[in-house]
C-alpha cells in the first residue's frame, strides 16, 4: 500500500556508528532519540546495534512499547496527569518542577522504585528548563526526596529561540554542574544538547548528547550540513501517481480561499504537465519533501500537485526533512515498510 514511509535499518546503523564512534573516545554517552519515528522497534533496535547507551523519547506511549535493557529516558517534561505512568515506564526523566519531582517521587515510592532525574537548565533559547542565573536552593528540597536521584543536568538548545549551542553557554551549564556538586550532589550526567551541538569541536565537561535527526537523516542541525559520510536517505517516502495531465498553470475563474483558507497565488506558465499523487497535508507537510524528479506545485488534504513528466501508476521517491518524517511516521494511513538488506 502506498502511500509508504521506507526505512533501511543498515542506513540507520550506520549513522548511529558514525555518532557514536565520534564520541566514544571522549566519554561522551549517546542518547538515541526516537520520537520522530515513533520509536518503530525494529529501527530502535538498529540503534542499540549502532551503540547507543539509552533510549529516549519524548512521550511515554512510546517508552512503553518499546522493547530494550537499555537505560529508558523521557525527554519531555512529565505532565501531573501522566506521572503514574512515568514513573512504570520511564528510568530517567528530564524535569525542571519540584512540584513534579515530589509527585514523582511520591509515586515511586508506591511501586518501591528509583527515578533518576535529570535537572533542565534554560541557558537562552526558552523552550524548558530552570533559568541558568536562577538560584540553586531546590537541590536541597530534592536531596531529601527518597525515591528519586539527581542523576545529572541538562539543557536543550536550536528549538525555540534558535539559540547556538556554543563554549559560552555550555561552559555555563558545567559551571552549573560544580555549583550543585558543591551541594555534595554527585552528578553522573552532563547533557549538552541534541543534533545542534554535533558540530562542535570541543565539548569539555560535557559527557552525553541526545540525537535523533543525526542518525534518522543523517543531519547536524545548527547549519543543517550533512554529516560526513552519513546517509540522508535512511528514511524516504514513495507516493503513487493517480492522475497526470496538461492542464494550464493558472487557475481558470475567479481565485478566492483554497482548501486551507489561503488566497493561493499562480505563475502564469502556459500548459504544463502534471500529476497528481495520492498522499496530502493529512500524511505529510509537502514544503519538508523533495521529490527525485518533478517539482510539488502544491497540496490539499489527500492530493499532491506536481509538475513533471509523470504516467499513471508511477510511484514517485521523496526525500525529507524532520518535520516531514514526524508526521509521515504519525499517521496511520502511511504503511512503514522496514527494509534490512
Ligand atoms: C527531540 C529532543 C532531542 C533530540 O533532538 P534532535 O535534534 O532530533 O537530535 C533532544 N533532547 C530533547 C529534550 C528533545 O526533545
Amino acid at each position: 500500500m502506498y502511500p509508504r514511509l521506507v526505512v533501511d535499518l543498515k542506513k540507520i546503523k550506520h549513522n548511529t556508528e558514525i555518532i557514536v564512534n565520534k564520541y566514544r573516545d571522549k566519554n561522551i554517552s549517546i542518547m538515541g532519540v526516537t520520537k520522530v519515528f515513533c520509536a518503530i522497534q525494529e529501527v530502535v533496535d538498529a540503534m542499540i546495534d549502532g551503540g547507543i547507551d539509552f533510549i529516549a523519547d519524548s512521550r511515554i506511549q512510546n517508552l512503553k512499547k518499546v522493547k530494550t535493557n537499555l537505560p529508558k529516558v523521557l525527554l519531555r517534561c512529565p505532565m501531573l496527569s501522566e506521572v503514574e505512568e512515568v514513573v512504570k515506564y520511564a528510568d530517567i526523566v528530564l524535569i525542571s518542577e519540584l512540584v513534579t519531582i515530589k509527585r514523582i517521587n511520591t509515586e515511586a515510592s508506591k511501586l518501591n522504585k528509583n527515578i533518576k532525574l535529570i535537572l533542565m537548565f534554560d541557558m537562552g533559547d526558552l523552550r524548558e528548563g530552570l533559568w541558568f542565573e536562577n538560584s540553586l536552593d531546590f537541590i536541597d528540597d530534592i536531596k531529601t526526596l527518597s525515591n528519586v536521584t539527581i542523576y545529572g543536568i541538562g539543557t536543550n538548545l536550536t528549538c525555540y529561540g534558535g539559540i547556538m549551542p556554543n563554549e559560552e553557554n555550555l561552559g555555563k551549564l558545567v559551571v552549573i554542574k560544580d555549583a550543585i556538586e558543591e551541594k555534595g550532589v554527585k552528578l553522573d550526567i552532563v547533557s549538552g544538547g541534541n543534533s545542534s551541538s554535533l558540530y562542535l569541536d570541543e565539548l569539555s565537561g560535557i559527557n552525553n548528547l541526545r540525537i535523533g535527526e543525526a542518525i534518522a537523516l543523517g543531519r547536524e542541525t545548527a547549519y543543517g550540513n550533512i554529516i560526513d559520510s552519513a546517509y540522508e536517505d535512511a528514511f524516504y517516502l514513495e507516493a503513487e501517481v493517480v492522475e497526470v495531465a496538461n492542464k494550464p498553470s493558472y487557475p481558470v475563474g475567479q481565485i478566492g480561499m483554497d482548501a486551507f483558507g489561503n488566497v493561493p497565488t499562480f505563475i502564469d506558465k502556459g500548459i504544463i504537465p502534471r500529476a497528481i499523487l495520492a498522499i496530502g497535508k493529512q500524511d505529510v507537510d509537502e514544503t519538508g519533501i523533495y521529490p527525485e524528479k518533478g517539482q510539488i506545485l502544491g497540496a490539499s488534504s489527500d492530493h499532491l500537485i506536481m509538475e513533471g513528466e509523470f504516467k499513471l501508476g508511477d510511484i514517485v521517491k521523496f526525500n525529507l526533512s524532520y518535520g516531514a518524517l514526524l508526521r509521515l511516521a504519525t499517521s496511520e494511513y502511511v504503511t512503514k515498510e522496514i527494509e534490512n538488506d
